[in-house]
C-alpha cells in the first residue's frame, strides 16, 4: 500500500507508540489531578510532554492548553475570545475563506452572540488578500483576525508575521490553525507574534483526539473556557486529562524539533521527484501548489486538477491499485459539494471535482512517487477514455 493522504492523518510515529505502550497497555494508568505516587507519575508524564510541545514551537510551557484535537482548539479559541471582545465593544472577527470549517461553521453560532464573522477573500494562489484585510482591520471593529498558517488541501503558507504585527497595531488579537503546519515546516510563535495557534497531534505522527492550544501568556486571563468543571489545564478546559494522548502529542513534538529540518528536505526532494515523474507521463493536468513564486506552499501536499476527471472515480481506482490519495479535505470527503477552498481559489465547480490531493509523510519514497505518477496516468487516462 502507498499511503499518500497525510494531511488526513498520519501514521504514529514508532517513538510515539513505545513512548505510549505503558499508558495503553495499563501498566501506567494515573489521573494527573491525584496526589499519590500514581498519580504523580501520571502529572510528570503530562507536563515533560507540555514542555516537548512548547519547545516545539517556541512557547512557555505554561502557554499550552491540551485538548482533544484541532477542532476543539480553534473552537476554544474563537468562541473563548468572545467576551473579551464584548467588552471591548468589538462586534466583528475575520476569517479566511479556505479556513477549516471547524471555523467556517461557527459563523452562525457566533450570530446567536452578537458577532459578526466576516470572510477574507483570497487570491488565485490562495494567498489572502492583504489589502483587503488590512483595510478592513483599519476601519472596521475587528476584535480577532483567525488564518490559518497553512492549508489542508493546497498547502498555501499565508504571511502570519505581517498579519500579526498589523493587527496588533489596530488593537485586534489574531489566531491561526496551525495544525498542518505543526511538524511540517518551522512554527515559532513569538516570530509569528500570533495570541492563540491551534495544534492536532494526528497530523504529525501522534495519536488522534489529541491537540493542544497555544494561548499567549497575557491574554490567558481574557479567554473563557469552552469546557467548565474541575478545572484542568489552567482552568481552559476540563476534564481528566488524556494521558496517552498528551504523551504521544508530547513525543512527537520531541521527535519533530530533533528532524524537522531533515523531513522538510525529505519532502522537497519526494515532492521534485513526483513532479518530475508526473510530467514525463505526459498527462493532462495542472498544479495550483507548483512553485511559480506567487505564494508558499507547505512542501508535503500537492494538489493536482486532472481536467475532464472526476477525482471521486480517480481516488477508487487508485485505491483498488493500493494508492490513498484524497478528494478534497478528509473532513469534506463524502460530500459531492465541490471544495470550499478551491472554490474560493477561483476554481469552477467542475475544476474542483477534478481535483485530488497527495500528502506526503514520513514514511514516503522516492520508489512510491515514480509508482504513484505512472498509476495516476493511467488510471487518469482510464477515466477519460470512459467518457469519450
Ligand atoms: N484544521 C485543519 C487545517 C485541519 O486540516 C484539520 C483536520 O483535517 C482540523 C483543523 C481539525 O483537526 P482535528 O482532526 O484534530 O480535529
Amino acid at each position: 500500500m502507498i499511503y499518500l493522504d497525510n494531511a488526513a492523518t498520519t501514521h504514529m510515529l514508532p517513538c510515539v507508540q513505545e513512548a505510549v505502550h505503558p499508558w495503553l497497555s495499563g501498566v501506567k494508568f494515573g489521573n494527573a489531578s491525584t496526589l499519590h505516587s500514581v498519580g504523580r507519575e501520571a502529572r510528570a508524564a503530562v507536563e515533560q510532554a507540555r514542555c516537548n510541545v512548547a519547545n516545539l514551537i517556541n512557547a512557555e510551557p505554561n502557554e499550552i492548553i491540551f485538548t482533544s484535537g484541532g477542532t476543539e482548539s480553534d473552537i476554544t479559541a474563537i468562541l473563548g475570545i468572545v467576551p473579551y471582545l464584548k467588552v471591548l465593544e468589538k462586534r466583528k472577527i475575520i476569517v479566511s475563506a479556505i479556513e477549516h470549517h471547524a471555523i467556517l461553521k461557527l459563523q452562525s453560532y457566533l450570530k446567536l452572540l452578537d458577532i459578526e464573522m466576516e470572510i477574507a477573500p483570497v487570491k488565485r494562489s490562495g494567498e489572502i488578500d492583504y489589502d483587503w484585510l488590512f483595510s478592513k482591520v483599519a476601519n472596521d471593529d475587528i476584535g480577532l483576525v483567525s488564518i490559518m498558517l497553512a492549508n489542508n488541501e493546497i498547502g498555501v503558507v499565508q504571511e502570519l508575521a505581517l498579519i500579526s504585527e498589523f493587527c496588533h497595531n489596530h488593537e485586534c488579537l489574531v489566531h491561526t490553525d496551525a495544525v498542518q503546519a505543526v511538524g511540517h515546516m518551522a512554527v515559532d510563535v513569538r516570530n509569528l507574534g500570533v495570541d492563540m495557534l491551534s495544534i492536532s497531534g494526528h497530523k504529525f505522527g501522534a495519536m488522534q483526539g489529541i491537540g493542544a492550544l497555544y494561548v499567549k501568556s497575557d491574554i490567558r486571563p481574557y479567554i473563557y473556557p469552552m469546557i467548565v468543571g474541575g478545572g484542568q489545564e489552567r482552568g481552559l478546559r476540563s476534564g481528566t486529562e488524556n494521558v496517552a494522548g498528551i504523551v504521544s502529542l508530547g513525543e512527537a513534538a520531541c521527535h519533530m524539533t530533533k528532524h524537522l529540518d531533515q523531513y522538510i528536505a525529505m519532502y522537497h526532494d519526494l515532492r521534485d521527484q513526483f513532479m518530475m515523474a508526473m510530467e514525463k507521463e505526459n498527462c493532462n493536468f495542472v498544479s495550483c501548489t507548483n512553485q511559480n513564486g506567487e505564494a508558499e506552499y507547505l512542501p508535503n501536499i500537492v494538489s493536482l486538477t486532472f481536467c475532464g476527471v472526476e477525482a471521486e472515480a480517480l481516488l477508487q481506482l487508485m485505491n483498488a491499485d493500493g494508492v490513498c490519495i484524497s478528494a478534497a479535505s478528509a473532513c469534506s470527503a463524502g460530500s459531492l459539494e465541490p471544495s470550499h477552498v478551491l472554490k474560493a481559489i477561483g476554481m469552477s465547480d467542475d475544476e474542483a471535482r477534478a481535483t485530488i490531493r497527495i500528502s506526503l509523510g514520513v514514511n514516503n519514497t522516492n520508489a512510491e512517487m515514480e509508482q504513484a505518477a505512472q498509476l495516476l496516468s493511467k488510471n487518469a487516462s482510464r477515466i477519460k477514455k470512459m467518457y469519450q
